[in-house]
This record gives structure tokens, sequence and C-alpha cells, in this order.
């Protein structure tokens, strides 16, 4: 069977902001992004959004209200990435699927026939960069939301095959890398 490379994409601090919405309608994408992630697209890239919505355990939004959100919200830039793959649970839950925990990644593994060994986690936080190192890909750090902060900046560096200022910078790198065929 033909396998498929991932990029899993983090949604709240890489690709929208705010970290943590009181509702939906805060939602604002990073610019740039949009630009970003469909060079990916065209680079044949699965890109799956794996994202904490603890506002869903919360009761903030329903998951519905949410789906129906992120399906609106990138079918209008016409960016065809997968899922949301969604921990809904709060922050405190020791739940199955917060990251870095393979449960989400894994979904999405068995959706696209992905090879985990050939692809990348983008992300702001530790937790993105942890799951693409223990699933044996590659956890790249962007430093926009969280990782604008130094401390978890510090968590996170140590793990990161790849530290971005933007999510531009990153899938420069990770493009590049693709090319030249060498691996990190
Ligand atoms: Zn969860």
């Amino acid at each position: 069977m033909q396998m498929n490379k991932a990029v899993f994409l983090d949604l709240n601090g890489t690709l929208v902001l705010p970290l943590r919405q009181e509702s939906l309608a805060e939602m604002e994408l990073i610019p740039g992004i949009d630009l970003a992630v469909a060079k990916l697209l065209t680079a044949n890239f699965i890109c799956p959004v794996v994202t904490i919505q603890s506002g869903i355990g919360k009761g903030r939004f329903t998951e519905r209200e949410f789906r129906d959100w992120f399906a609106a919200f990138f079918g209008k830039l016409k960016l065809d990435v997968k899922g949301p793959y969604i921990c809904p649970h709060r922050f405190a839950e020791d739940c199955i699927c917060k990251k870095p925990k393979p449960f989400l990644y894994e979904q999405a593994v068995k959706d696209y026939a992905i090879d985990l060994s050939g692809s990348y986690t983008i992300g702001d936080t530790s937790w993105d960069v942890l799951a693409g190192k223990n699933m044996g890909g590659h956890g790249c750090l962007v430093r926009t939301g969280c990782t604008e902060n130094e401390m978890e900046y510090r968590k996170a560096k140590p793990h990161a095959a790849y530290v971005g200022q933007t999510l531009d910078d990153v899938v420069q790198w990770i493009l590049k890398t693709e090319q030249s065929g060498t691996t990190v």
C-alpha cells in the first residue's frame, strides 16, 4: 500500500489566535499561515489538524459547533486540512487523547495511511514537538503563540528537530529537508 507523509498541525497558537478562545467568533488566522499550509498541500503532504479544545469540556461551545466552525473557516480559505482531531477534555483531566499522547495522531494515521517515520508535527508547545518526536517523526516548533513565552520555549527546544520564527519558516525547512533526502 502507498503510504502518505503527513504534517500534523496544531491549531491555537500555530494557525489561529487567541490561545484559548471564549467563543469561536474570536478565532482569527495568524497572518500568512494560509500560504504556508498551501505549500505543504501542494507538496502532497496530508495535513491533519490535532487540537486540544478544552472549551468543549467547559461547555463554552459544543464539539458539533467546533467542527462546523472548522469546516467553514478552512473551507473559505480553500485549505484541505484534515480532521479536526480533537481532545475535548479539560486540561486537568487525565484523558487518553491529550497531546503528546499518540491517540489522536493514530486516528489520522488510520484514516489516511500515514507513514509516521516520514512525518512531521508543527506546533507552539512542547507537547506538539514531543508528539512528533515520540512517534518517530520530526517535531517542529514555531515561535508564535505559547512559545513567545521563554519558559515554554526552553521546555520545547531540546526536543525540536527545527525551530522557526513563523509557520512559513518551518514549512520551508520541511520542503528543503524532503528535497535533499536527508534525515534529521
Ligand atoms: Zn482528551
